[in-house]
Formats: structure tokens, sequence, C-alpha cells
């Protein structure tokens, strides 16, 4: 076969849902099956039910009912059935003429004229045509991929594929079939195999399936762990009198018992001379900033650079600006690199993070990924680190551990200052930064655990004190009116207002038009207040500007596309608007909100949506009314969307866990858990085969 040979649009739908080597197609299950293997009297069909019969046709003509439709009665030993085609070739009717055989497969309906089937599936047979002997299997399939394509291929992947065993006998928890029997038995399940075990993924077949599956994951993690454990980073400790007590000492408020639990947590990893992997996540508002304030000044006390990214420029803004407000009167020189600082400044920047004399380097993701050189890096703090993508997260590791590995004093020399490292210096491994991750997205913990082996995780579980509790309202369009009423009085009252206008993925044109309409019409409807306007396109320094305004109070109602997603803190707005809530993720929607009740005051959240609703815009919004806790919030979230989806798998292209479910398989994934440490151990080889055949390329990505 040529190399040069163009892809068949097939070919390349299959690509892309990474259906390459036969052990792939193999891998790709049905999502339902059509039962094929038996005919039934048309007498006996029932209302409803999909069923396939045999029988001849008795005429077949083009009628005009309440439009052009064709009409063909079919008829066996036990009655007739009405065949209706509303879309129909001439080459169909010439296909199903008056005393041809037809088998037919559809759902019946009976009515009062008697049993129809609408656009079912003909085929035109024989008296002695064979039935199928196993259930058909139907594909997850696209208008690319057609379903008869798709089965072919899937066929004879399964029959080329190597099914060989490879976990050693006795391992494999009792009672479940071999990999090859499960997935034959899953492709083609015989005509007496309960639907219902099927459909539901509790049939033995689809457990061995769903054990493998999770086993490759365990074994990769469990793998990506112990790589981690071989790596070396430098020791940082804090010293008696440091800065780390002199920030604490400077705070204006008392840390709460769960921000001391994590920033202890934090400062014992860093002391160990191997790379922290730690995600702190903690709900909107419960004071991450300052646990990464006292882990920076850790790492910056002992000798080392900290870098502190966060994915959009105003994030990184609205972030930092505090931490550094701590950090700057400590005498720390901070280097401020994000789009915004250009020419000179920039420059000047850069060259300070490169020679290690700024200590503090702060930016977007993307900048410091991309342009920053580091003297010696040892810290590493990466804020809503959910939204970067996992390929993003690989490629910024790699660039960190360079500017840790700079650090690694050369020819004896001693480190920039601060305390002798206690790496072995000697060994050729090269140093890593201890990376600190953090999330206001809180992962249940079954879930972090699973997909994040090779992450410790810390958790703040506590607000600070005198937050007050917000009540959330859920508006259908209709009643916008009375919202702008509301926020007419609640200006009055004082309070600041966030109107959030809804994102449109495809156009931020579109976005931009929303946002400046419903200023417009905000102004109007509000004669004498100061309405503002922020969105994406308008230059840092016009948004900063803006943002100065109404966190200075000058300005009461902001109108902002999600640009004030996170971050922003202003004690004073008590009321936020979500226009088109339905549009929004349950995350997000979490995070929105998370911008008031930031004060004593009372804050309410309004949530308008344009019915109809889907289901799970539904679950959405009722979620959001029932609950402002963020642990319950992503636990629904996780119950609607599934975890693939939830860990953003989906969008990096690496769907994570296809068959098993974390909840559901708990028995499953403790023996698979159980197993992972012995296969390594004892066989390594069939450890790596396992990982290859479920994960192939995917195994890197579930380290970062
Ligand atoms: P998030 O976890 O969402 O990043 P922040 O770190 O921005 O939260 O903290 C939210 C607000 O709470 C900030 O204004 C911060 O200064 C304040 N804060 C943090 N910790 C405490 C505390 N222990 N007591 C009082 N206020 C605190
Ligand atoms: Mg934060």
């Amino acid at each position: 076969m040529s190399e040069a040979r163009a892809k068949s649009a097939p070919q390349k739908a299959m690509e892309k849902l990474g259906l390459v080597r036969d052990i792939d197609l193999a891998l790709h299950l049905p999502l339902r099956y059509e039962d094929e293997t038996r005919i039934i009297p048309i007498a006996a069909l029932h209302d409803n039910e999909p069923a396939q019969v045999e029988g001849v046709v008795v005429d077949c003509q083009v009628e005009l009912r309440s439009r052009r439709q064709l009409l063909v009665r079919l008829k066996d030993d036990s009655g007739t059935l009405l065949l209706r085609f509303l879309h129909f070739y001439p080459s169909q009717q010439k296909q199903m003429s008056a005393a041809t055989r037809l088998r037919v497969r559809g759902e019946a309906r009976i009515g009062f004229f008697g049993r129809e089937m609408v656009h079912p599936v003909v085929k035109v047979v024989d008296e002695d045509t064979p039935l199928a002997q196993s259930l058909t299997p139907v594909y997850p399939a696209s208008a690319q991929l057609p379903q008869a394509y798709l089965r072919k291929a899937v066929a004879s992947g399964l029959a080329r594929a190597d099914l060989r065993e490879i976990l050693p006998p006795g391992t494999v928890p009792r009672g479940l079939p071999t990999l090859k029997e499960a997935l034959t038995y899953l492709h083609h399940p015989p005509p007496s195999a309960s639907l219902a075990a099927l459909h539901e993924h509790q049939h033995p077949a689809w457990h061995r399936l769903k054990f493998e599956e999770l086993l490759a994951q365990q074994l990769s993690q469990l793998q990506a762990q112990r790589e981690r454990a071989l790596l070396v980073a430098p020791a940082l400790r804090a010293r008696p009198g440091g800065l780390h007590e002199r920030l604490l000492a400077a705070l204006p408020f008392q840390l709460t018992g769960a921000q001391q639990r994590v920033a202890e947590e934090i400062a014992q990893d860093l002391a160990r001379p191997q790379p922290t992997h730690r995600l702190l996540q903690g709900d909107v508002g419960s004071g991450k900033t300052v646990v990464a304030a006292l882990a920076a000044a850790v790492a910056i006390d002992a000798g080392w650079q900290c870098a502190l990214m966060a994915p959009t420029e105003i994030l990184a803004e609205q972030h930092f600006r505090k931490l550094i407000g701590w950090l700057e009167p400590l005498g720390l020189k901070v280097a401020w690199i994000t789009g915004s600082v250009k020419g000179k400044a920039r420059q000047k920047m850069l060259d300070a993070a490169a020679s290690g004399e700024a200590q503090l380097i702060v930016g977007t993701h993307a900048v410091i990924e991309d342009k920053v050189k580091f003297a010696k890096l040892g810290l590493a703090v990466i804020d809503e680190q959910h939204r970067f993508g996992v390929a993003q997260r690989l490629a910024l590791r790699d660039k960190l551990k360079a500017g840790a590995d700079a650090g690694r004093p050369q020819g004896g020399a001693r480190p920039l200052g601060g305390q002798e490292p206690q790496a072995t210096w000697g060994s050729t491994v090269p140093l890593e930064p201890h990376l600190l991750m953090m999330s206001a997205t809180p992962i249940p913990r079954t879930l972090a655990m699973t997909y994040f082996a090779d992450l410790d995780v810390s958790t703040i579980d506590e607000l600070p004190p005198g937050r007050s509790p917000i009540v959330t309202k859920v508006f259908t369009e209709s009643k916008r009116h009375d919202v702008v009423d509301k926020i007419r009085s609640a200006v009055a009252d004082g309070a600041q207002v966030y109107w959030v206008c809804p994102l449109v993925e495809e156009s931020e044109a579109v976005d931009l038009r929303n946002a400046t309409e419903t200023h417009a019409e905000l102004s109007a409807a509000l004669p004498g207040v100061s309405v503002g306007l922020l969105h994406g396109r308008m230059s840092p320094t016009d948004k900063a500007a803006v943002m100065a305004q109404f966190s200075g109070g000058a300005m009461s109602v902001l109108v902002a596309t999600t640009v004030i997603e996170v971050g922003v803190d202003v004690p004073n707005a008590s009321l936020m608007v979500i226009e088109h809530a339905e549009r929004f993720g349950l995350a997000q929607l979490h995070q929105l909100r998370g911008r008031v009740g930031r004060g004593a005051k009372a804050s309410v959240c309004v949530l308008i949506y344009s019915p109809p609703l889907s289901d799970t815009g539904k679950a959405r919004l009722k979620a959001m009314a029932e609950t402002t806790d963020g642990f319950e919030i992503a636990r629904r979230d996780l119950d609607i969307r599934g975890p693939g989806e939830f860990m953003g798998a989906r969008q990096s292209g690496a769907e994570l866990l296809r068959f098993a479910d974390l909840q559901e398989d708990a028995p499953l994934l403790v023996a698979a858990r159980a197993l992972a440490p012995r296969l390594l151990d004892e066989h390594p080889e069939a450890a790596r085969r396992q990982v290859a055949r479920w994960l192939g390329t995917k195994a890197e990505f579930l380290k970062a």
C-alpha cells in the first residue's frame, strides 16, 4: 500500500475516534444490539417494540394521504403489516413490488388502521435466506463513519487483534471470562443473551473489560509515581525567623484551621528532595492564594525562584496582586511577565528572571512557557490548573524542568544563596522544581485518586469567617424586567451589581454584540446609574481601568462577558445576574457566583434562562439553586457529565475511562488497585504490555 494514498472519509473518522490499531477496533464496543436472529409472526407484534418480520408484498403504491408516501402491504401466515415510507426513491418502489419476499425490521405501531411500521429496514430475501446467528452490534458511529463500514472494520480488527491473555493465571478476579471470550461475546452476543445485562454493563464479559481497563490505568499511574520517586528536587525548608514567619506575622488576618493544615502539608512536601506534585483544592474564596504565598516564601527563603502562573492575563493579575502586595514589602523582587508588559520593560523582567535577580516570576502560563528562562526555579504554582489542557501541562512541565536544572550548582559552585540543596548533586538525574497546582473546581476524592494516582491532594474545606451565604434564584427570560427592577433597588441601597452575558462559543463577535446591547439596554433602564462594560476584546489597559472604577465603587453595575469569571474580588458587589445561564457549565456558574458573597452583605445570584431547557440544563440550574457548596456542585457535575468530560479529558482527546464507572465498579477498582503493584513487581513485562494494549500513546497523558 502506498503511503501517499489519500485516506477515505470513514478512515479519517476512525482515526479521529482513536481507532487505529486492531486492538483499538476490538475494544470499540457496541452501544446496543439489534436482534436479527428471529422472525416474529405479524400478529404477534407489540406496539412500540422493535422486531423483525418476514412476508410477501401484496401491493406497493404511492398514495397522497396528508403527503405523498409509499405504502407497502406485507402479508405472512398470521396477518398483514403496512410499511410506510415518507421519503423514498423510485428504486425502492421497484424493489418492493408485489410478490417480493421481504424481511423487515423496525418498531411496530398498532393503531386504528391496524399494524404499521414507518421507515423499517428492508431486505429482499428468499425463503431459505439464513437468519443472523448472533445479535447485531450497533456501534457509536457518525455521518462520516457509516454503521456498515464500522461493523466490517471492527469485525476484522477483532479477528486480527492479538487477544492472548497477558495477565498471569490467578490474577484476574474469579468468574470472569478471558479477554478474548469477553470481547467475542460483547461484539457478537448469542441470541439467548440477556439484553438487560448487556445494556447495563453488568454481564461478566463487561466486568472483565472494566477490570482490564482499570488495571491498565492503575498500572500506568503507579509507574509514573515510581518514576517520580527517582527524581530529584531541591529540598526547601522554612527557617525559623525566615520569610515564611515574617509573612505570617504581616497578614491582616489569621489563617483558618484548614489553611494551616494544607500549608503544613505543602511545607513537608517542599522539604523533601523529590519534586512535589500536589493539587491544592478549595472552594472559591476559601483562601488558596495565601497558602501559595507561604509556599513561595519558603522556596525563596531557601534561595530558589518561584513562578506563579494563571491561564489568562486578567486572572494572573487578579489572583496575584494580593499575593504580591504581601510579599513585596518583605523585600522581594517580582518580575511581572504578561502580554501587557512590552518592550524594554519586558526585556528587563525577562533578564531579571534569567539572572535570578527576581525571586518571584508572575505571568500567564503561555508567556512563561514561551519566553521565560529561569536562573533556578524551585517552585512553580499553577492557578486554576483545571483550565489547562493535559497536553499543555505536559509541555509546561518540560519547560519548568529546564528551569530547575539550571539551578544545579556546576563544578562545585555554591547555589546562589540560601540553603544547600539536599539532593544528590553528583547524580546525572536532572533537577525538577516542586509543582503546586490550585483548583477551585474540587475533584471528588475517589476520582482524584483514580485519575491522579500521581498527584497528592490537599483540600481547604472551610471558608474564612464572616462570609454571608448567597441566595440563588432562577428566572425565565420573560422575568427580565423584574430583574432590572431588582437591580435598581439594590443600587439605590448602595450595592454593586455584576451582569454576566452569555458566552457564544463559535463567535466572539456575537458575544460582544450581546454584551454591548445589554450594556445599552441597562444604561437606558437605569438613568443616573453608572453602568460599565468589560469584555475580552478590550485592551488590558482598558480592562484594568474599568475594573478599577468598579472596585473603587465609582461604577455600580458592571456588564461583562465571562472575563470576570475568576479572581475578581469586590466585597461590596452583592448581586450577580447571569443571563442565558443554561449555556454555562456547572463549574463555571459556581465560579461566577463566587464573585459575590465576599463581603458581610447578604448576596443574591439571579440565573436567567431561556426555555426550553434540556435535561442536563435543568439539572445544572437545580444544583445551583439548591447548594453553594463547591464539593456538592462538583459531585452533581460529575453525575451530570460523567468523569471523562468532567476532567476535561474529552477536550484533550484522551478518553481516560471508557468502560468502568468509578462509583458503580468500586469493587473492580479495589481489585485492580491491589493487583497493580504486584504485577509491576513480579511481572513487569506483563504490566508493560497491559498498559500498551489499553492505553497505547495515551499512557503519557496520565502522568500529567
Ligand atoms: P481563592 O481560594 O478563591 O483563591 P482567595 O485566596 O482569593 O480565594 O481569598 C479570598 C479572600 O479571602 C481574599 O480577599 C483573601 O485575602 C481573604 N482571606 C484568605 N484567607 C483568609 C482568612 N484566613 N481570614 C480572612 N480572610 C481571608
Ligand atoms: Mg484564587
